[in-house]
């Protein structure tokens, strides 16, 4: 392929991914702006593997490693379970974070790589390997400890080390006074040493960063993962000189960057604070995520046959979602209820908080997936005014995003977090297997409230009983 075609390429491909972005961010149009990503991403790849840059002898080098990728990356897609989906993402940021780190030493040690930069474009290449090699191992290490932590390999509790924002300082100078070296290296012997340095004080520091933060700031972490995959990607597009690399690095890292900002708002969290790490949480100690905290008073269970009746008898209802939807694989008979009261008249209303789940519009994805109307389905912010006029909420495998203490407790890990406020509902049912904690492992006052009742066990399994009770 001619390079001034592989370049017309490029131009669709670009216009194709911000086509895509503009679609993905509304329901109705998600799927065409899935189908123009789809489209993009292939005509990027055959521009590229085809194109003016790779020989014939690197051929089939790459097809061989793209059949071995794509294989991988079909047979995870296909077997990861919904819930798996977040840490999925996760370690799909740490490859993408190893590329840049990877590329950025292949592009430093091959000879051809660097011919012909001279003078200013000779440092201007440097500078773009040393930054996209930390970008990319900050990306790398901190992916990995976010992967851990999803999946509940590791802690999702803090790590505060003693004077961590001195540590994080000092690592960065160490940064700045070998990248000086670097840059005055005059072989790539020299320096080797300087870039393997600053590569080991970005890995721990992109750990360090990771560990700090605490469980109910995750989705914030999550969605900057994001957001520096995306700079890793337009780094690695520098180092190897590929201007669509740039382009859709950059709208990914923007990207990102933005719905850092959402999430940011959603959690009530100033971005700066969720990074240093730790954010409300000098407060008392709190449990491991997701594992029982102590009871603080009486609660009040209902049946699945009880709960048929309240629903039954209300006008108005609102279904608010979370992590253990996901977990039941409920949402289709959460439709099907839906569509029951829907048809005997009842108002029934989704109210979604920005963080439910475990990675952003998890819930949204899953009530498109049981085909819930749009239209039905509310933000937090649209919603929270209408509790009080609402008969009936549902919460299925909600926790932290229906929490009171939120609003009420000023020394709890998750003050100040805007909260679905369920209880303010003639009655609130929460369905749930237990009385365990959920993501920030934080006791749930709502349990306790005299216009609360707890429907206990597998969401889909009580759902399925609602539903023949609601028929019979
Ligand atoms: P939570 O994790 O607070 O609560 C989920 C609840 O679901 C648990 O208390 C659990 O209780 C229950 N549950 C689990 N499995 C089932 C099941 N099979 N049937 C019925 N219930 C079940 O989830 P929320 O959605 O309320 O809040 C999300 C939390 O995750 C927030 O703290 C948020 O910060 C965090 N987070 C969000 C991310 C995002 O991007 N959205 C990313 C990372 C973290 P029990 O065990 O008793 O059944």
């Amino acid at each position: 392929m001619s390079s001034s075609l592989a370049t017309v390429a490029y131009i669709g491909a670009t216009i194709l991914f911000i086509l895509s972005l503009g679609g993905l961010s509304n329901q109705t149009t998600a799927l065409r702006g899935n189908l123009y990503g789809m489209v993009g991403m292939t005509l990027a790849v055959l521009a590229t593997v085809f194109g003016p840059q790779v020989t014939a002898a690197g051929l089939p080098w790459i097809i061989g490693a793209m059949v071995l990728g794509g294989g991988i990356g079909l047979y995870a897609a296909r077997t990861v379970q919904m819930t798996q989906m977040p840490e999925l993402v996760a370690l799909m940021h740490s490859m993408v974070g190893l590329a840049a780190m990877l590329v950025g030493f292949a592009t430093y040690i091959d000879p051809t790589a660097s011919a012909g930069f001279e003078g200013a474009a000779k440092t201007i290449h440097e500078l773009e390997i040393y930054i996209g090699i930390f970008i990319g191992a900050v990306t790398f290490a901190g992916s990995v400890i976010a992967f851990g932590k999803l999946s509940g390999r590791v802690s999702g509790n803090p790590v505060l080390l003693p004077g961590r924002h001195w540590l994080n300082l000092a690592g960065l100078l160490v940064v700045i006074y070998f990248g000086g070296v670097f840059m005055q290296a005059h072989d790539v012997q020299a320096g080797m040493l300087p870039v393997i340095v600053m590569t080991i004080v970005a890995l721990l520091f992109g750990v360090h960063m990771v560990m700090a933060i605490g469980g109910a700031d995750m989705p914030v972490v999550v969605s900057m993962l994001n957001s520096y995959s995306g700079w890793a990607a337009a780094a690695t597009g520098f180092m190897l000189s590929n201007d669509l690399l740039i382009v859709v690095g950059a709208l990914v890292g923007s990207s990102g960057a933005i719905l850092s900002y959402i999430m940011c708002n959603a959690m009530n969290r100033s971005f700066i604070s969720v990074i240093a790490g730790g954010f409300g949480t000098t407060s008392t100690p709190k449990p491991a995520a997701g594992g029982a905290a102590q009871p603080a008073g009486e609660v009040t269970p209902v049946t699945a046959l009880e709960t048929a009746e309240l629903l039954r008898e209300a006008k108005s209802v609102i279904i608010v979602p979370g992590y253990g939807m996901a977990v039941a694989q409920a949402q289709h008979t959460v439709f099907e209820i839906t569509k029951f009261l829907r048809e005997k008249g009842v108002n029934v209303r989704f109210g979604i908080h920005p963080v439910a789940g475990r990675m952003p519009g998890h819930m949204n994805v899953l009530l498109a997936e049981a085909k819930v109307p749009y239209d039905i389905v509310f933000e937090m912010d649209e919603l929270n005014e209408d509790f009080p006029d609402t008969d009936v909420t549902m919460v299925i495998g909600a926790n932290d995003i229906v929490n009171p203490s939120a609003q009420d407790d000023p020394s709890s890990p998750i003050a100040g977090m805007p909260v679905l406020e369920v209880w303010k509902a003639k009655t609130s049912i929460v369905m749930k297997r237990s009385m365990a904690s959920g993501y920030a492992g934080v006791d749930n006052p709502l349990f306790y409230k005299d216009n609360n009742r707890m429907l206990f066990g597998d969401a889909k399994k009580m759902l399925d009983e609602v539903l023949t009770a609601l028929k019979a």
